[in-house]
């Protein structure tokens, strides 16, 4: 008997891909409750949707078996890294067959010649980093969580070094991708440049799993600096930080690092890492370089910032004393719930031209008091990308629709002052909506896109393009 239809017009047979799946996986085919709930969102605010089975892949042939196995039986297939994102994109809305690729983990190899590495996509950013480290290299994208370098690319992640080294679309060389037909293909060149065609690497770099797979990459990777000096600047309000750091214009002038945070994340910083911050607004900056260079761009940077309204500024002489800061910025978020007890947090993800960063942050921070929201803010404020941590009760539903209409607000505005609803975090299912109001008619462009790349709608389905498919 044919399966019903799903919302997506789609005949789903699960139980006929589950038992081909079985077959070929044995016991990397689970439909154990216990696999199927870690493979849903975990991260984040939205509700979970778990999968109907998990796949542990361990080559590109089984990432191709399952897609053909699941296109055969029109069963949506999720492909799955860290599980770090926050915007549901992992979730299975439509059931489905979770691909987990995070065993698939090894460095391929290393190019020290081109700056350049080969790698699997469950590798995670951590390990990478270890592994370059006793080579003299780093790989300087670095979201706050541990995320794998394939779930980055399809993410398009960013972090505090994207002033400096950028994101993951500057810092993917090329790749290789399974498209839902199971064929492979290279996208992408290691040159350092290329005018063949269409750039189907930045198609895939932000696709969120919606149009292939990941099945290898190839990272740029950068020499250790010689010297990194890190160091804080205390203001008298978050605006005058921001007009400070647009006036600094820090990604031309070496900044590897310019972070905003306000006072609440301040005091749950001092609070969860142990810091003696004075309770104000801060920036916290690095600079990072040749010796010969570093300590004259620190004396700029420095004057600048004083110049526009900074106190007291530090700079770290001991190099610990950077590390701890930085730290403390990754551990934000654990920190801001530990200030908040019993609450979770909403996160918000706009970003917009640096000349507008002063009004979006005003702007946020009024729509924050004027719902009565707490919403520590911090942010990548050398990218015009900023943060907030809405605290919510989890059983309050006026609290949590508060913070809704607040975060979609907000996103509303980054669009309108020419920026984005999401400067890294991605679309999942949180900015779904946003998408056509964002893209216009864009958005039906990337809904032929995703058509033409797979027709039948089984990767990642009701992400990024959503209904505009049907
Ligand atoms: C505390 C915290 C802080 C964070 N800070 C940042 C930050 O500063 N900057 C930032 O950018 N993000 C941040 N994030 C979000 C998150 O870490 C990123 O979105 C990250 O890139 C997700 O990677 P992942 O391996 O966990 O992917 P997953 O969550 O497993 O998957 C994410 C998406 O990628 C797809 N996917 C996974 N692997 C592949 C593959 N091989 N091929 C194709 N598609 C694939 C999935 O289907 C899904 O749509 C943060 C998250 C947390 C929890």
């Amino acid at each position: 008997m044919p399966a019903s239809p799903d919302v997506t017009g789609r005949r789903p047979q699960f139980p006929g891909a589950a038992t081909e799946l079985a077959a070929r996986f044995g016991e990397r085919f689970s439909e154990a409750a216990q696999a199927r709930d870690r493979h849903a969102d975990s991260a984040g605010w939205l509700p979970r949707q778990i999968p109907q089975a998990v796949v542990y892949a361990h080559s590109p042939a089984d990432i191709r078996d399952v897609l053909h196995i699941c296109g055969r039986h029109e069963v949506p297939v999720i492909p799955f890294g860290g599980g770090t994102s926050i915007e549901g994109q992992v979730n299975a809305p439509c059931g489905g067959v979770c691909v987990d690729v995070s065993r698939m983990d090894e460095l391929l190899a290393v190019s020290a010649e081109n700056l350049t590495v080969r790698v699997q996509p469950g590798l995670r950013r951590e390990r990478l980093n270890d592994l370059l480290r006793p080579l003299g290299l780093l790989f300087p994208v670095d979201p706050g969580a541990d995320a794998t370098v394939g779930g980055m690319a399809a993410t398009r992640a960013s972090g505090t070094q994207a002033v400096g080294y950028g994101t993951m679309r500057e810092n993917v060389a090329c790749a290789r991708v399974m498209l839902a037909s199971g064929t492979e293909i290279a996208a992408g060149t290691e040159a350092v440049k290329s005018a063949a065609g269409y750039d189907l690497l930045s198609l895939f770099i932000g696709s969120e799993g919606t149009l292939g797979i990941f099945t290898e990459l190839t990272l740029r990777v950068y020499p250790i600096p010689e010297q990194i000096q890190v160091g804080s600047a205390v203001f008298s309000s978050v605006a005058a930080a921001v007009r400070a750091v647009i006036a600094a214009h820090p990604r031309q002038h070496g900044v590897t690092r310019i972070e905003l945070l306000d006072v609440a994340s301040i005091r749950a910083a001092n609070q969860y890492s142990g810091l003696k911050l004075p309770e104000a607004p801060h920036l916290f900056f690095e600079l990072s370089g040749p010796r010969a260079r570093v300590p004259g761009e620190v004396r700029w940077l420095t004057g600048i910032l004083r110049e526009h309204g900074a106190g007291e500024i530090q700079v770290a002489t001991d190099p610990d004393a950077g590390t701890q800061l930085w730290q403390a910025r990754h551990d934000l978020w654990k920190a801001t719930h530990a200030a908040f007890p019993g609450k979770s947090g909403m996160p918000t993800d706009v970003c917009v031209p640096l000349a507008r960063l002063a009004e979006c942050i005003e702007f946020c921070i009024g729509e924050a008091d004027r719902a009565g929201l707490a919403a520590p803010l911090c942010g990548h404020v050398g990218d015009g990308n900023f943060h907030t941590l809405v605290m919510v009760e989890p059983s309050d539903p006026d609290a949590k629709a508060r913070a809704s209409a607040f975060s979609e607000t907000l996103a509303r505005k980054a669009i309108e002052l020419g920026g984005t609803c999401s400067g890294e975090h991605g679309v999942g299912q949180g900015k779904q909506p946003l998408m056509a109001l964002q893209h216009g008619a864009g958005h039906q462009v990337m809904a032929q896109i995703k058509q033409a790349l797979d027709p039948q709608g089984i990767l990642n389905p009701e992400k990024i393009t959503g209904t505009a498919n049907r």
